[in-house]
Parts: C-alpha cells; structure tokens; sequence
C-alpha cells in the first residue's frame, strides 16, 4: 500500500484553464483533448419540448416493441426478474430463466433479457469465424421452445421479421422451407448480443409523451437489482465462447445517444477484441500504476468530486467528448461480477443518483468499462462507468484536429450536479420522513464528500 506522499503528482496539463477562460483538458486514460470554450455553459440542455402529447392511462402496455403486451416482438427471452410482493407486504425479486411462449404472460417482468433482433456480432460471427456451435442444452431448449405451437409461431414470426428487416422480400422468404427458416433460429438461442429491458416505458400514471421512464425515475431498489442483473448476464456472455475477449456494456438514452427506442434498456455485446480504448488504458496503467489514484486526488483537489457513500464515488470527468459524470466503484480493483451484492447495490446507488439528478429529459450514453478476463489481474484496471451527456454534434473543426469542443467546462458540470443532487436529497428526506420511498438513496454530496487515494485499496 502506497502512502499518499508516494504518489507523484498528476501532469500539469489534464486541466489548464488559459487567461481568457477557455479550459484545456486532456484525458488522463485515453489521451483525447477537449476544449471548452468560456460563455457557452449556462445554456440549457436540451432544447425546450413543444409538443406535450397526452398519453393513454394503459401506455405502459403497449407504446413499442419492449412494452408488456408485446413480450412476442423480442426474440426468446434468456431470463426474467418478477418482483413478489407477499401478503405481508415483503418484496421477493426472482429469477426467471427461459420463460416458454404460452407462459410468457404468466408473471410481469420487471426486467428482461432477451437477444437483440439486430446484432452487432451475430451467432454466424462466431459460426464462421471460429466454427461455434450451440452446446447440447442450447439445442434441447431450441427444440423445447419449437415443440410448442406458441413457440413455434414466435419464432417463425422473429425469424421472418429480422429477413424482411434485412432486405429479404416476401416472396423470397415466402420460398424458403421451414427447415431453412428454422435454421436462423439459432441466433436466438447462441447468440452474444443481448438486451436488457425495462418494465416501464413511461412513469407510472404518466399523463404525456415526455414523462419517459428513465434510469433516473426508476426506484434506487429497481435500479439496483437492474445493475445487477446486468452484471450477471455480462458474466454469462464471457462464457459464450473461448474466443470471447471483451463484452461491452453500455445504454444509449432517447434518440440522440443512438436508442432505437425511448424505452429504457441496456445492452451487451460479446466481442473477440479487447478494443483500442481498453487496450490503450492497459499499456498507459504498465507505465503508470498510479493514475486511477491520481486522478482521483486530483479531482478532490480540483472540487470535481459529486457524491459518495461507502462502495462508490461520482466524479466529474475531464477530456471526454462530452461532458462526462464518472462513477468509480472503491476498493481493490475486480471484475464487475467480483463485487459483494452489498457493493453492487452501494456503487448502483450512486449511478442512479447520477441518472436522476441528470434528468430524463437529457439523451446520454452510459459505458461500462471493465478488465477483462484476458490481462492479467495485476495489471489493476478498474471497473469505471461512464454517463455522457448527448447535449452537442462534433464538426469540421473536431474531424481535422481530432481537439473537441465541450460546452461545460467540469465545473459548470459539478454545479449543476451538485445543486440538483442536494434538491433530489432533500425532497428524498421529506419522503422518506412520511414513509414514503426514497428518490435517491442516502449519499454525501459535493464538500460533504471526503476522498482520498486509499479509498482504492
Ligand atoms: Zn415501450
């Protein structure tokens, strides 16, 4: 264990504000350099919303593919959790696996997850890249789902849509034998491209079209049991294969971070690179095994630090793309599956904090970033989620200096996020006081924070 006066000091040059006011960043992990210039932070996120569409009572049920009465549009579900309330009033979150098609309205999900329609890397990848095939249980289930007529006609219907979605006209798939169709089935039942969904569409009792249900809005018991059912299934891909070298975790929030739809989900993708990112972080870390310390020092000093509790700490991100919140898990450095669920519900807590005192309104990519099981342990990277806010479009200038353009500088950032988190904790008190749940979770926040470098050990 290193002492604090051990640790070299960061480079002078992560975060320079010049006399103008214009601030340089540079990442200490990545290497990208941002900018941002002064006069542009106190603009509103996000342009106002003009068109405040009513919604009908039951838009829960049915407004897209992910919503409840359309459990049939996703492929197969891979599993479920069903949260039992007793007549004791006890809440009971359970599992769920392989729920069959007739069965599949059964129970209400809370979370879902079921294979992407769309791939990224799809079962044939690993067919024919490195000759996978579906082990014996994969076919017995494949086969056990096809038995029924239900499950049959689901993914018949899965199968057909993902061709016609995929350019195959009608006629074409209309000459196609079962057999044939059949065969794409197994994606379904092998693939590495996972979705995680959420119950919600909108809030509940939601009377227009911009009351989303985002992480934010879900309850901090909800997302806990969210972020952990993720975890499990990121564990689970890193079985798929032996080729299987990275599987990326991350959530695009409404359309301008890149979600297909503004129904809150997150997804998984197995992966047979490590990535630049991941692979650049590694070798800058064998150089420098202090610089998840330094960082954190020097946020401390800086005045960038959010909140904390006693597993997890939010920072403000420098020399990101887009301004960036950081959500650093404490302790020694594991895999996200190594965490006690004490933790995970701890650094979850502190995650949804985040999302909540961003707001629903804001489109934001959140990023996992993990080591995975292929670098040594002792190499020491350090589980890390991202939240970036989608508030701003790169142009000529970013593409010709690879230099970009921020619109909040990191402390424009932390005022906002600090003023809000103490709003959200507050009212979470006077909730909480009429024995009501809780927004966020109990934290510290901003100057109540108190950080140093062996909250890493
Ligand atoms: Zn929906």
């Amino acid at each position: 264990m290193k002492s604090e006066e051990d640790i070299p000091p960061i480079d002078d040059d992560v975060l320079v504000r010049m006399p103008d006011g214009t601030v340089k960043q540079r990442n200490p992990l990545s290497g990208t350099q941002v900018w941002t210039v002064p006069g542009r932070g106190h603009r509103p996120l996000t342009a106002p919303v003009l068109d405040r569409v009513p919604v009908s009572p039951n838009a829960n049920d049915d407004t897209c593919a992910f919503c409840k009465n359309r459990y049939l549009e996703t492929p197969p579900e891979k599993s479920r959790l069903v949260r039992d309330v007793t007549a004791l009033g006890e809440v009971n979150w359970r599992q769920i696996k392989n729920e069959r098609a007739e069965d599949i309205n059964q129970t209400t999900a809370e979370f879902r997850r079921v294979p992407n329609l769309f791939e990224i890397v799809s079962f044939n990848y690993w067919a024919q890249a490195y000759g996978h095939e579906p082990t014996e249980e994969q076919r017995r289930h494949l086969a056990e789902y096809l038995s029924s007529p239900a499950g049959y006609d689901h993914i018949l219907s899965i199968v057909t849509q993902r061709l016609r979605a995929g350019g195959t006209s009608d006629e074409k798939i209309a000459e196609l034998s079962e057999p044939e169709l059949l065969t794409q089935a197994y994606s379904y039942f092998c693939g590495g491209h996972d979705v995680i969904i959420a119950r919600r569409h909108f809030v509940d009792g939601a009377t227009d079209a911009t009351q989303l249900a985002s992480s934010g809005t879900l309850t901090p018991e909800e997302h806990g049991q969210y972020i952990k059912f993720t975890i499990e299934a990121m564990h689970d891909l890193y079985q798929l294969d032996p080729n299987v070298r990275y599987v990326s975790a991350f959530q695009n929030w409404l359309k301008p971070a890149g979600a297909s739809f503004d129904h809150l989900h997150k997804q998984l993708v197995a992966i047979d690179e490590r990535s630049v990112q991941i692979d650049g972080e590694v070798s800058r870390l064998r150089k420098n095994p202090h610089i998840y310390k330094q960082i954190l020092r020097f946020a401390a000093q800086r005045g960038l630090i959010l909140a904390q509790n006693d597993y997890a700490v939010a920072l403000v991100g420098f020399g990101h793309r887009f301004p960036t919140i950081a959500v650093w898990p404490l302790g020694p450095a594991m895999a996200p599956w190594e965490y006690s669920a004490e933790q995970v519900r701890g650094i979850s807590d502190i995650l949804h904090a985040v999302h909540a005192a961003t707001g629903a309104e804001v489109p934001c990519n959140e990023e996992w970033y993990h080591c995975p099981p292929s670098v040594a342990s002792k190499v020491g990277m350090r589980w890390r989620i991202l939240l970036k806010w989608r508030i701003s479009t790169l142009a000529g200038f970013e593409g010709g200096t690879r230099i970009y353009l921020n619109t909040l500088d990191p402390w424009a950032i932390r005022d906002r996020m600090v003023d809000r988190l103490c709003e959200l904790a507050s009212l979470s008190d006077e909730l909480e006081a009429k024995g009501q749940e809780r927004l966020i979770a109990p934290l510290r926040i901003g100057r109540d924070c108190r950080v140093d470098t062996e909250l890493l050990d």
